[in-house]
C-alpha cells in the first residue's frame, strides 16, 4: 500500500510538466508508462510482515474473566482481539507464523494482505511451540474443516514427534493434511530467493515441545518474532545483541509488571515483564528501542488499552506496541 501511494504521487509529475498533453487518454498512457519505468515490480511483490493478532494464547476477553479487564469486552461490539500471530507475504504468496485458535480469520486476513484472496490456505505454517495459542489452529486443516492437502508445517524435532504421535494431530499427518518439515536450530529455511526463516531456541515451559522464535529475513530487512520466552536472563543470548542484527523485534509482552495477576505466583509463569524489558534496553539509542514491538498480551495487560497510562509510557520510552493489521516492510 505504501508503494502504491508513492506511485500515485510520482504519477502526478508528468501530468503537470507536459502542458501540451491534450487528451486524458494520452496522460493516462504516459503515466502508466512512467510507472512501468519507475517501478517494474508489481506492488504485491514486495515482502511484508503483517501482524494478525497480538493477544496471549487464551484470547481477549479471557475465559471466565468478569474482572475489570474483560467485563466490558463480553458485550462489546468491537471486533474481538485475536491471538498473537504474524504472516509474511511476497508476490502473492504467504506464510503463517503460529497456528492459533483464531486461525481461520487470520488466514483470511493474510491471503487478503497477500493480494491473493482466492487462495484457500497459505503456503506453509511455522510453529513456535506446543502451547494452545501456537499450534492448536492446525485442527482447522483436518477433514472436519479445510481438508488441507500437505500444507507444510515447519517444526522443531520434538514438536514434530509430538504431532506425529499424539491424537488428534497424528491424524493430520496420516491423512496428509499437513506435511511436517523438520527445522534445525538456527538453520535457515529458504522460502524464496529473497525470503528465509531461521528458528532460534528460547527457554520456556517446554512440556511437550521445545520453543523457538523466528528470524525472518526479507530482501532488505529482518524481523524477530518471539512471542513466548521465560525471563531474558534465562536465555543464552542477549536481547540487545539480537536487536542489533534485526530491524524489528516482536517480543513477548505477556505481562506489563509483577503482581498483575493477584493471588497467583507469577514465578510459575515466567515471562519478561514489559517493565523489565524497557529497563533492560533503556540505555540503547532511540533507533534500537524503536525496533521493539510488544506482542502476546495477557488479558490483564494494560497495553491492550491504547488509552492507558502504561501504553503512553511505552510509546514515550521509544518502544512500540504491535497492533493487528500493522504492516512492516521486509
Ligand atoms: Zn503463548
Ligand atoms: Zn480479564
Ligand atoms: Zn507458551
Amino acid at each position: 500500500m505504501i508503494r502504491l501511494l508513492t506511485n500515485e504521487a510520482e504519477c502526478v509529475l508528468p501530468v503537470e510538466i507536459n502542458k501540451r498533453t491534450t487528451t486524458s487518454l494520452s496522460v493516462m498512457l504516459k503515466c502508466a508508462l512512467l510507472l512501468l519505468l519507475l517501478d517494474p515490480v508489481p506492488a504485491f511483490s514486495q515482502t511484508r510482515l503483517v501482524v494478525l493478532g497480538t493477544v496471549q494464547d487464551a484470547g481477549y476477553p479471557h475465559i471466565g474473566c468478569e474482572k475489570e479487564c474483560c467485563k466490558n469486552q463480553w458485550n462489546s461490539t468491537a471486533p474481538r482481539r485475536l491471538v498473537s500471530c504474524v504472516g509474511v507475504t511476497e508476490a502473492g504468496r504467504s506464510w503463517l507464523f503460529d497456528a492459533t485458535p483464531d486461525m481461520p480469520a487470520q488466514i483470511k486476513a493474510l491471503l487478503t494482505a497477500a493480494g491473493n484472496p482466492a487462495r484457500r490456505l497459505p503456503e506453509g505454517i511455522f510453529l513456535t511451540h506446543a502451547h494452545i495459542g501456537h499450534y492448536t489452529g492446525l485442527m482447522y486443516l483436518g477433514r472436519e474443516a479445510a481438508g488441507a492437502h500437505k500444507t507444510p508445517a515447519y517444526t522443531m524435532p520434538r514438536l514434530k514427534t509430538f504431532l506425529e504421535s499424539n491424537g488428534p494431530w497424528e491424524q493430520l499427518v496420516k491423512l496428509d493434511n499437513i506435511a511436517l518439515r523438520e527445522m534445525q536450530e538456527e538453520k535457515p529455511v529458504a522460502l524464496t530467493p529473497t525470503l528465509q526463516v531461521s528458528p532460534i531456541r528460547v527457554p520456556h515451559r517446554d512440556e511437550y515441545s521445545e520453543t523457538v522464535g523466528f528470524i525472518i529475513q526479507g530482501p532488505t530487512k529482518k524481523a524477530l518474532f518471539l512471542p513466548d520466552i521465560d525471563k531474558w536472563n534465562h536465555w543464552n543470548k542477549k536481547l540487545e545483541d539480537i536487536l542489533a542484527q534485526v530491524d524489528y523485534a516482536l517480543v513477548d509482552a505477556t505481562f506489563f509488571k509483577n503482581g498483575e495477576i493477584p493471588g497467583r505466583d507469577m514465578s510459575e509463569i515466567p515471562h519478561p515483564f514489559v517493565e523489565e524489558t524497557m529497563a533492560l534496553l533503556q540505555n540503547l539509542p532511540p533507533a534500537e528501542k524503536a525496533k521493539v514491538y510488544f506482542i502476546h498480551l495477557n488479558h490483564t495487560n494494560p497495553l491492550l488499552n491504547p488509552a492507558s497510562p502504561a501504553y503512553r509510557e511505552v510509546l514515550q520510552a521509544g518502544f512500540h506496541v504491535a497492533e493487528e493489521g500493522m504492516v512492516l516492510e521486509l
